[in-house]
């Protein structure tokens, strides 16, 4: 079952690649690439299975491809892709092993789509945008990781620093984004839906 390793191992080295091109990853070139390293077996018997496994993972490479073009060119998005660097399994994994409430509290925090009051005046629920915790500026999720003086002690606690940039938020681990926040986000605010 060697030869299945090395099946994973030079997929795992094609996805890897910065800008490989998926329409040069066919699968009779990664086919070719695992026979050729085996000369000496024969692998005739396990053709199909190869086969379906480099299709599976061709799709899924094609997907990936694909989500993280329209990430850039989709216009709007402003404050997620300030603070999200772009599709992501490992955010995605992140996000996956924290509960509902937590989750929807980054997300929300992360993409500006949460009860922030620019955000409510931009749907419409709340005529002033200004933030509740230092009335000096727009409450945008940004201001609020970032900038907010009011929340300077709270980011200077947890982060060594009063003031973070958005590739700090790009950076930052999930669960930590979450034990910051819930520092001074309300109760409420995590409970309801909008
Ligand atoms: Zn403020």
């Amino acid at each position: 079952m060697e030869y299945c390793d090395y099946l994973g191992a030079e997929i795992q080295r094609t996805k890897t690649q910065e800008g490989a091109n998926l329409e040069e990853i066919t699968m009779k070139t990664v086919c070719q690439r695992v026979y050729d390293h085996y000369p000496d077996f024969d692998l005739t018997h396990k053709k199909d299975f190869i086969k379906s496994t480099v299709k599976s993972v061709c799709i899924i490479l094609s997907f990936v491809s694909e989500f993280k073009n329209s990430w850039y060119v989709t216009p709007g998005m402003r404050q997620a892709k300030t603070h999200i660097e772009g599709p992501s399994l490992k955010l995605t994994k992140c996000l996956l092993g924290m509960n509902r409430r937590d989750i929807r509290m980054v997300t929300g925090l992360l993409t500006g789509h949460c009860h922030l009051n620019r955000h409510l005046q931009l749907i419409g629920i709340a005529e002033d945008p200004e933030c509740r915790w230092c009335l000096e500026d727009e409450e945008t999720s940004s201001y609020v990781l970032t900038e907010c003086p009011a929340i300077a002690r709270v980011r200077e606690r947890h982060f060594g620093s009063s003031v973070l940039n958005p590739e700090d938020v790009k950076r930052m681990q999930p669960r930590k984004l979450c034990t910051f926040a819930k520092e001074f986000v309300p109760y409420w605010m995590l409970r309801i839906q909008i």
